[in-house]
């Protein structure tokens, strides 16, 4: 574990880290892949904390910021670097900023439910999300190649229309972001959101072949791959009930739940 004020580092292998925000109600995690050439950062957090701070700490090889979808609980620290992706659908959300949420909402939300000091930076009342030009954009099956390490890009819309998944082809890891997370429901059930996509991009995830360990952006940290089995059984189940429509509301399963 890593000295941090707002963080909590923890170490997943020797070239993979998790840098999570454990005391905030929505447990954000972050992830930094380390390559030979370069590392990947999967999302920067809530921007209550500086993770670049953490980031120095943990590497020298230049970062590529991947970002799974604009939403503020994703793109905090953003502004802390140089190199940031996003996909081709969400490129204006991060230039204009996110649809559909009031800056009121997303302040109330990023203030609410903290169990441990914030840093002395973080002011609830003045906080604004990263808006900002990105590096470059991303599209499904593009791969993102850190040297000896490739992250292959899914398109995962629902959760928002511009969502990724990011498979680490040589670890098996899949980051599934807000697509797949266990504890507290999966949101699909406002405007920005649609659940048809959200399910087909359920049942995309559960074809990708050796996937070793799935990282979601919230709540535990690392969920055993036999998630997958249950999310196939889920998107059925789903289908044949008619349930894959707005109003419908938590439909609970095992290991996760999703709110339409
Ligand atoms: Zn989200
Ligand atoms: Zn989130």
């Amino acid at each position: 574990m890593l000295e941090g004020d707002w963080f909590t580092v923890q170490q997943i292998d020797e070239s993979t880290y998790a840098i999570s925000e454990l005391g905030h109600w929505e447990k954000v995690h972050s992830f930094l892949l380390l390559g030979t050439t370069k590392a990947a950062l999967i999302d920067t957090g809530l921007g209550i904390g500086n993770m670049k701070r953490m980031t120095d700490q943990l590497t020298t090889l230049p970062i590529d910021v991947i970002t799974t979808h604009v939403h503020s609980d994703h793109i905090g620290s953003h502004g802390e670097y140089t190199r940031i992706f996003v996909h081709e659908d969400e490129e204006s959300w991060l230039i204009n900023g996110i649809v559909g949420l009031s800056l009121e909402q997303i302040r109330a939300n990023t203030a609410r439910d903290i169990t441990i000091p914030t840093p002395k930076s973080f002011n609830p009342d003045t906080y604004i999300p990263f808006t900002g030009k990105p590096t470059g954009l991303l599209k499904d099956g593009d791969v993102l190649d850190l040297g000896n390490r490739k992250l292959i890009v899914y398109h995962t819309p629902g959760h928002s229309p511009g969502h990724i998944s990011i498979f680490d082809e040589t670890k098996g890891y899949l980051f599934t972001g807000d697509l797949l997370y266990d504890e507290t429901p999966v949101y699909a059930f406002y405007p920005t959101t649609n659940p048809i996509d959200l399910v087909n991009s359920l049942e995309r995830i559960t074809k990708i072949p050796n996937v070793t360990m799935i990282y979601g952006s919230h709540n535990s940290l690392g969920i055993n791959p036999d998630i997958l089995k249950e999310v196939k059984e889920a998107v059925i189940y789903l289908r044949e009930h008619d349930l894959v429509k707005f109003g419908t509301g938590i439909h609970p399963f095992k290991r996760f739940s999703v709110q339409f």
